[in-house]
Parts: structure tokens; sequence; C-alpha cells
């Protein structure tokens, strides 16, 4: 029998409804989007302009704000580097991002710092959280981006979005989230309207692996001055050129759609799995990492004195699939930056796991997790 999945932050099963829409859009309807002189092409792009609308949707923005990308990787790198140009131009040339941000922010702003941007690196406090008057007191006149996630990949931690969009509405910086953990999760944060820019990925919503979105959301009438990253064939506004890939974005329409149908019945779920995984590992007395009340329903970070997180997941390995940090960077066996920022040092956060699940996720024995667990601490 394989293991119990539980690293759905890493990565989420495909929902099995999703699972058909996307085949009948690789098996029958396999047409361009681009080709305008048959039928193929038509129902690729009403399905294509069908997924805009399903996504804008879950955010509260129009269908012709989203533009579909690889995945959050690439929405995040559109929306930092795609700035470097209009930053120039009008000599805003400062960034303001958070240490918890996931590589595929932080790397694209050190490429902005090495050219000639100045960043400012919020710290969070204790509990993972960004504190939004360190924001506030970080804007200047000439702060051209502020980029915040909404929920971080390896705590489940909800950071402040609604707060930050408040004190940025008597600023002009842009605001962008990544918002891979959360799109479809914690709806309200994204609908509110200073949110310029919103990173999803389809992966961690039940869509497939290679597929996702960036909302670039108009502020009066104006859409975000992003400049692309890629040139070609003029899709997407020109921002992400290259032919679209129909069924991946069919699939990511509908499990947007069923997660803004369905999120409150996941949540309710999600929050049950929570407390039998807390009540099933209380005999080992983990400290959970982060502020809890704060903290999404199918995510714990978990930490145990004296434990090699490594070691524990070998022991555990045939009952349960878990992390011990993001899988991003999983190959470069670099302590989490995450939880150092949060205060851990590298032997405390060398002993924290993270357990993410999902509605999908069938029970855990608990028991035979904690007895395997005994022999690692
Ligand atoms: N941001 C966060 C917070 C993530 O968790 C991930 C995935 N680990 C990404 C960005 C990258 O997403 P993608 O795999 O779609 O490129």
């Amino acid at each position: 029998m394989n293991p119990v999945y539980l690293d759905c932050n890493a990565t989420t099963p495909i929902d099995p409804e999703v699972k058909d829409f996307f085949w009948q859009f690789i098996d029958e309807e396999f047409g361009n989007e681009g080709s305008r002189t048959h039928r193929y092409g038509m129902v690729a792009n009403q399905a294509v302009q069908k997924s805009r609308e399903q996504i804008a949707k879950v955010v509260k923005s129009s269908r012709d704000e989203v533009i579909f990308t690889g995945g959050a990787t690439e929405s995040n790198n559109i929306s930092i580097l795609g700035l470097q140009e209009f930053g120039e131009k009008t000599g805003k040339k400062h960034i303001i991002t958070s240490e918890v941000e996931h590589k595929s922010v932080l790397e694209p702003c050190q490429v902005m710092h090495k050219k000639g941007f100045e960043l400012s690196l919020l710290p969070v406090e204790k509990d993972g959280y960004i504190d939004p008057e360190n924001v506030k007191a970080a804007l200047r006149d000439d702060t051209l981006l502020v980029s915040v996630m909404q929920v971080n990949n390896e705590t489940g931690l909800r950071q402040p979005i609604e707060y930050i969009a408040e004190i940025l509405n008597s600023h002009e910086a842009f605001f962008h989230t990544d918002a891979a953990q959360g799109f479809g999760k914690d709806i309200e944060p994204l609908k509110n309207p200073r949110v310029d820019m919103i990173s999803i990925s389809g992966h961690k919503v039940f869509a497939p692996k290679g597929i996702g979105a960036l909302v670039l959301r108009r502020r009066e009438f104006e859409r975000p001055p992003i400049s692309p990253i890629m040139f070609g064939g003029g899709q997407e506004k020109g921002l992400r050129p290259g032919t679209l890939p129909v069924a991946l974005i069919a699939a990511l329409g509908h499990a947007s759609e069923i997660a803004l149908r369905d999120h409150e019945k996941r949540r309710a779920i999600c929050a049950k799995f929570r407390h039998k995984a807390l009540q099933g590992l209380a005999p080992l007395n983990p400290t959970l990492v982060g502020d809890q009340s704060k903290v999404m329903d199918h995510v714990l970070n978990l930490y145990f004195s004296g434990l090699d997180s490594e070691a524990a997941m070998l022991l555990l390995k045939d009952i349960i699939a878990i992390s011990n940090g993001s899988a991003c960077t999983s190959s470069s066996y670099q302590t989490s930056h995450v939880l150092k920022a949060m205060g851990l040092s590298d032997t405390e956060a060398n002993s924290c796991l993270r357990i993410s699940w999902c509605h999908l996720t069938p029970d855990v024995d608990w028991d035979n997790v904690v007895d395997r667990l005994k022999v690692a601490l």
C-alpha cells in the first residue's frame, strides 16, 4: 500500500472532476485557440475564455485581467521583473518584500537589486506574521512594488493582505501577492481591489502542474505597467507569448470554479483532519510552529525537540509522505529560510516536520506514526 500523501502544500492531487475535463481537451478538443479558421480553434478559444472567467470570479476581477502562465514561479517573475522598465522610467526604484517569501519572489527581487533597485526585506515576528505596520514604515515616495505572499507554503500562515491593501490605499506602489497557497482556499483577501497582481498555481488547487495565472487588476482603468520578459507570438497581451496549453487552462478554470463552490466544505473537512492529527500526535508533545490562529486548516508545521527531520521522514516513509520544508528548494538541502526568519536555530529548524493535507486525504493511523517517531526522538 502507498503511504498516505500528506504533502499537499508541495502539490495537490488532481480533482477527479478536473481530470475528466482535462482529458476531453487532450483527446477530442485539441485545437489551437489561436486558429480562427475552423471549429477546433473556436472550441479551444471558448474554453480559454471560460477559464479566464472562472479564475476572475474567484478573485472578483474581470476575465481580461487574467493571463495564463506556466505556474506561480513564472507569474512572480513577470510581476517583479516586468516592472523594471517602469521603475527606471519613473525613478521608482524601491521594492518591499518579506524574508519568508518563496524563492520565486526572493530571487527575482535579488535580480532587481543587482539592476540598481533597493530592497527592503521585512522581517517576521516569532509567530511568522508580517506586521503590517512594518510595511507602512518601509514605504517611501519611490516605492515601486510591495510583494507579500498570501499564505506561507511552509507554515500555512496567512499574511495580512487586507491590512497591507488598506495601508496602500494612500500610496501608489503596486501590490503583488504570491497566492500559490491561498487561491481558491482563502477567498476574501484576494478580492480586495487594491491587490494589483495575483500569482496563481494550478497544481496547488487540484489542477495539473505546468499551468498558472497572473491577475493584473486595473486600477482606475489602468493595468499595472508590466513589460514582457519573454517575446514571441504576442499571446496573452504580449506578456506571456507562446501557444496556450488549452487542456491545462481548461483544467485550471474548472478547478477554480469548483474551489469557489466548495472551499468552505473542503475547509471543514480539513479542520476535522487537523483535529485528529493534533490529537494523534499529542503524546509526542510537539510545538506548533506559527501563530495557529492565522494558520490554514490543512497545514501543520511541527517542532519536535531533538528530532532529526530527515531521519524521521525515512522512518515514516512507508506510512505517510511528508516534508520538512519547501519542496522547491529540497534539492539544495538548505535549512528552511522561513523557519530561520522566525527565529529558529538551524538545529530547531531541522527538527520540524510539515504535514499538509486536503479534502481528499484518507485517514491516518496516528498511533503508528507516533510509535515510529518515538524511535527518532
Ligand atoms: N509560491 C509559493 C508560495 C509556492 O508554494 C510555490 C510552489 N511550491 C510557488 C510559488 C511556485 O509555484 P509553481 O510550482 O506553480 O511554479
